[in-house]
């Protein structure tokens, strides 16, 4: 290679660093990778893969291809067992993070936080040692990134998807015309009592304790946010046939756990079906319309805006607005 043609290439390299810098979207960002690596490796073919499950139940799902014919494409294949090879792979990584190259094959696995998280896989002539040096970081890149994406995303105390994240989802549910989603607001009840009583400690273990408990009784079923302060919100997936039993259920689980020190806490929970509204706040006024409701009726309840409608309860502008602190 002559060094103008290096440094062609090396520019080029940048560039598409630079490129993958700019993403801020997980996606954008898997995308970005493999145009990075095919800078380097331009007549490998490069799979993305994503990664799912334990040992025993290894999950793989293509997500992005690129090669020299094609250019890249998007994939979905769904979800299914990697052959045998893949697995291979996926469990040797464990030990060994360097890539392993085997009958023209070449794998590569991307962790965050500890967690096998995807696959890359590069068909072609085996990497030689300047090549392997270069995927090895530019894979640390897009881990390092990864884990900044996964950090603006999160509350840092919950662990739980913040408050930007809910923005950024409910802007875009609502540009749907009917997603058939629904948002519930939950807050802790008389929390301010158990920080009075036990100390802002145990009110920070209280407001774990009750996130762990809502993303196991919520499940697959919803993405839950930290709202604000001991407030939390819940964007229902359409697939759950009964969202008032749901959010009953977990009101339950909350009010029958008995939490170290402080005994029991309860919360209550107002909830509604996110229609298209000319703005995105009034989805949430009405969350918090029925939210207030389940406040001023005794709290350890759960409110629907629709059914409090229904029956006159909901008068919009009699009601105090802003009482219910969101922040
Ligand atoms: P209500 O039943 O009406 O909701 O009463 P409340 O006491 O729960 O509500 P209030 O809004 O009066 O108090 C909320 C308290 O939550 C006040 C604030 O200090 C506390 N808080 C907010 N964020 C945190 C946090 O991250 N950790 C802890 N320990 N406390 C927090
Ligand atoms: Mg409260
Ligand atoms: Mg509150």
């Amino acid at each position: 290679m002559s060094s103008s043609e290096a440094s062609i290439s090396i520019a080029h390299l940048v560039q598409q660093l630079a490129k993958m810098s700019a993403q801020r979207e997980q996606n954008e960002l898997e995308h970005s990778l493999l145009e990075l690596i095919s800078v380097l490796l331009p007549d490998h073919r490069i799979r993305f893969y994503s990664l799912r499950g334990n040992d025993q139940e290894l999950q793989v799902h293509l997500l992005h291809r690129l090669d020299k014919v094609d250019g890249y494409r998007k994939a979905s294949t769904g979800w299914q067992p990697p052959d045998e090879l893949m697995r291979q792979a996926i469990l040797r990584s464990d030990d060994d993070p360097t890539p392993w190259h085997l009958d023209g094959q070449t794998w590569q696995v991307i962790r965050q936080r500890n967690r096998r998280m995807a696959l890359l896989l590069l068909e072609g002539q085996p990497l030689d040692e300047q090549e392997q040096g270069f995927l090895a970081a530019i894979v640390l890149i897009h881990e390092n990134y990864l884990r900044l994406l996964y950090d603006a995303e999160r509350d840092m105390l919950t662990g739980l998807l913040n408050r930007r994240t809910f923005d950024n989802r409910l802007y875009e549910l609502l540009s749907m015309p009917d997603s058939g989603y629904s948002l519930a607001l939950m807050d802790i009840d008389h929390f301010k009592q158990i920080n009075d009583r036990y100390g802002h400690i145990v009110g920070d273990e209280v407001l774990l304790r009750i996130s762990q408990l809502m993303t196991s009784t919520l499940g697959q079923k919803a993405r839950l946010y930290r709202y604000g302060g001991e407030e939390f919100a819940a964007i229902i997936s359409p697939r759950t046939s009964d969202v008032g039993e749901l959010l009953e259920l977990l009101k339950q689980t909350i009010a029958e756990t008995v939490f170290p020190q402080v005994g029991q806490v309860t919360l209550s929970i107002g909830h509604v079906r996110i229609e298209r509204q000319p703005l995105p706040a009034n989805v949430v006024e009405q969350a918090d319309k029925a939210l207030y409701f389940a406040k001023e009726h005794g709290r350890n309840l759960v409110a629907d805006y629709a059914s409090l409608q229904q029956q006159g309860l909901a008068k919009p502008d009699s009601w105090p607005q802003g009482d219910i602190e969101l922040f």
